[in-house]
Formats: structure tokens, C-alpha cells, sequence
């Protein structure tokens, strides 16, 4: 993390931004504390706010993500979104759990549909109704491009598919040496697919420096 923020000095500016934001409620912080406690890596709170910014510029009204977690960004983007319709997919039971405790207790829970799968073999016929605006992929990083060929079928044309932690806390940048070796597949397979999608003639992608690297890829019309 800390490789990345001197790399783009995004800390130089952080505290200026987070002066002007609104309070956050009690509900939003507790799930941000929870996160933290017990090491769930959900998206930081400044980069949920920029990507919600983002995806503000879209408006998607159909909206798919891969990895929910305990439902923090599902319940940020419907909360942001009063129209939005989200289909949210978790692979571990315990996170699955805690995700349904959060959404039934927000005042979102008619806006997200939580399916507990592991992404890679659900049964897309079975369970899911294209087509969506948008497909957030923020799971396992080493399968991202097997993520995006599995269900970017299911994305409008014009619509776009994001993606999170394209970093992977700076660890995009070490060699291969300096990588964990059990790190060393996953870290391969992230810029295997940055390498893959940014010159794709199908997508227009752009890596934004927000957060851990967020990747925006319009499907071309
Ligand atoms: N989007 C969430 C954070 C997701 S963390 C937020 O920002 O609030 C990544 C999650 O993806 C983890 O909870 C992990 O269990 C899940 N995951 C990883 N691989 C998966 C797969 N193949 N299918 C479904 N979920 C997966
Ligand atoms: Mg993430």
C-alpha cells in the first residue's frame, strides 16, 4: 500500500477531500470497524467514494459483483444509487453470513440480491438474468481474467465492467523474487490480464489510480 501511495502522492491530497465529506452514519462505520477487526479487505472508504463518483457518470440501474464480502460496497452503492438493482456473489460461508446481517439490518435490503457461490462454477443460466449495466470484479486476483470471460457476456454493450485492486497493494510492480512465494501465481496472473485487457479491441480500459487500482473497461458498442 504504502508503495503505491508514493507513487502517486494520492496522501497529499486525502485530508482535503475528507474535510469537505459528509459524516458518515453510525451503520456505515460499524461495518468499516467490523472490517477491520477481522481483516475482511473490503474497498477503502475514500475509494468507495470516488468509484461511487464514478459510477455516477454510468448510472447503472442493473449492477453484478463478484466477491461481497460481509456487503459493505454492495450497501454503499445502493445507498448512493436509490434505483439500482444489485446481484452480489460470495463464495465464503461466514463473510455470506455476516453480508445477510448487514443487508437486512440496512435500509437497502430490497435493492440486493446475495447469492453464495464460488464465482467460477455457478451456474449462470440457472441463476442469474442479463443483461447488467455493470460487473464489479473484487475476488480471488488471481482469476480475474477467468471472472471477466465468464460473465462479461452478461454486460450491455456501452456497459462497463470494473475492476478492483488491480495493484494488489503495489505488489504488481515487485519482481518475482521479492513476491511471497505463494503469491507468485496470483501476482503473474493480475498482469497477465492487465497486459490482456488494456489493448482488448472489444473494450475501451483505462487503470485509475484510485485506491488499490481501479480498472474501468467499457464494453464498445
Ligand atoms: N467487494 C467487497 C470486498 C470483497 S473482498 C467490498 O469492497 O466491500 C473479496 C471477496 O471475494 C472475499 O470475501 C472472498 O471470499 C470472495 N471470493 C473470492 N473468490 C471468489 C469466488 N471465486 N467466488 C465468489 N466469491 C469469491
Ligand atoms: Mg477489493
Amino acid at each position: 500500500m504504502k508503495l503505491v501511495e508514493e507513487l502517486f502522492t494520492i496522501h497529499n491530497y486525502d485530508s482535503y477531500i475528507e474535510a469537505h465529506l459528509q459524516e458518515k452514519s453510525a451503520f456505515i462505520q460499524n461495518m468499516e470497524d467490523y472490517a477491520r477487526e477481522n481483516h475482511v479487505p473490503i474497498m477503502g472508504s475514500r475509494a468507495i467514494d470516488t468509484f461511487i463518483g464514478i459510477l455516477s457518470l454510468q448510472n447503472p440501474k442493473r449492477f453484478l459483483e463478484i466477491g461481497s464480502a460481509i456487503g459493505y460496497s454492495s450497501i454503499r452503492i445502493a445507498e448512493a444509487f436509490p434505483e439500482i438493482e444489485i446481484t452480489t456473489i460470495e463464495r465464503n460461508t461466514g463473510r455470506y453470513e455476516k453480508a445477510i446481517e448487514y443487508i437486512e439490518a440496512s435500509d437497502v435490503s430490497s435493492q440486493i440480491q446475495i447469492i453464495q457461490a464460488d464465482a467460477l462454477e455457478l451456474s449462470i443460466e440457472e441463476n442469474l438474468e442479463g443483461p447488467y449495466d455493470a460487473l464489479f470484479i473484487d475476488a480471488a486476483k488471481g482469476q480475474y481474467q477467468r471472472f471477466f470471460e465468464k460473465y462479461s457476456p452478461l454486460i450491455k454493450p456501452g456497459g462497463v465492467i470494473y475492476c478492483d485492486n488491480m495493484f494488489m497493494h503495489g505488489m504488481v510492480l515487485q519482481e518475482d523474487q521479492e513476491l511471497p512465494r505463494r503469491k507468485r501465481t496470483m501476482i503473474r496472473n493480475l498482469r497477465s490480464f492487465m497486459a490482456w485487457i488494456m489493448p482488448h479491441e472489444d473494450y475501451n480500459a483505462t487503470l485509475l489510480p484510485v485506491g488499490d487500482g481501479l480498472l474501468i473497461a467499457i464494453k464498445k458498442e
